[in-house]
């Protein structure tokens, strides 16, 4: 009898625990659902759905989309620079340090005429160094490439892409935009992955994306072939994380007919928005 009645204590507490778990659930699924809601109506209201601009914001714990205006989340659009960190997650598969390299500028296919000079790899993501990453990509095994792609659940490079394909300086390595945040929302989880990280802190503050300065955030630009609805022939690129030390939401930004450094402009505003709110809810 003492038997059957522990058995049927055990079943009452377990039937207990998985109620509470569904109620828990729920009531995260529901405050999840409103914070979507929100988020849509203050971005949305701010910047209207326009060709020229794209966005989305994703809950990093999740994967959720939490809100976005995307013409089609999952078509591959052509991303830039905003490769770069997993070349540099590819190149440490098989190197134990990054290295030093001499950017000398438009003879280096780098952006910036004048070059960066010589550069660690947390600067050049900072300054996203073309010449840097050139240099990087050379050295890159392809199954460690692989690899990489495979981890975050990216689309494998083309075979045989070269350098400037891997860079995205041509157009060829194509990735979806909810692909590639939620990449890039694994790739922030991981401490391992400090280097990277600090030279995404770095763009905010004094690189590509310091028009973020004020903001919390990692950050990391590019600019990407336009392929349609082209102002210009470049789409500027900006994906930030925030709060920098512990990323609960990513923000996607794309902008056509200009830079990932004049398109950190907007995702900043985009940030601020999104703090104003935030503490207007607590
Ligand atoms: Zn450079």
């Amino acid at each position: 009898m003492a038997s059957l009645t522990r058995s049927l204590s055990a079943i009452c507490t377990a039937l207990a625990l998985v109620l509470f778990a569904s109620i828990t659930d729920a009531q995260t699924s529901a405050s999840n659902s409103l914070l979507a809601q929100a988020i849509q109506s203050t971005l949305s209201r701010r910047w209207p759905p326009s060709e020229n601009l794209s966005w989305l914001v994703l809950d990093t714990a999740s994967g959720q989309v939490l809100a976005q205006q995307w013409p089609s989340l999952n078509d591959p659009i052509p991303v830039g620079s905003l490769t770069k960190p997993f070349l540099a997650l590819a190149y440490a598969r098989t190197h134990n340090t990054f290295p030093h390299a001499l950017c000398q500028g438009t003879q280096d296919r780098c952006w910036l005429p004048k070059g960066h000079g010589t550069l660690d790899l947390e600067h050049a993501l900072a300054q996203s160094c073309n010449a840097y990453f050139l240099a990087l990509s050379r050295q890159i095994e392809p199954v460690a490439l692989q690899t990489i792609t495979q981890l975050y659940n990216l689309p494998a490079a083309p075979p045989d892409a070269t350098p400037a394909i891997l860079i995205g300086l041509e157009p060829t390595w194509r990735i979806a935009p909810v692909t590639l945040a939620r990449a890039y929302t694994r790739l922030a989880n991981q401490p391992d992955n400090h280097s990277i990280l600090t030279g995404m802190r770095l763009a905010t503050q004094q690189g590509t994306a310091r028009a973020l300065h004020a903001e919390d955030a990692l950050a990391k630009t590019g600019t990407a072939s336009c392929l349609d609805h082209c102002l210009a022939s470049g789409d500027g690129l900006v994906l930030a994380l925030t709060p920098a030390a512990n990323p609960r939401i990513l923000l996607l930004v794309r902008q056509h007919g200009t830079t990932g450094a004049s398109t950190s402009i907007i995702a900043a505003q985009m940030l601020h928005a999104l703090k104003t709110q935030n503490a207007a809810n607590r």
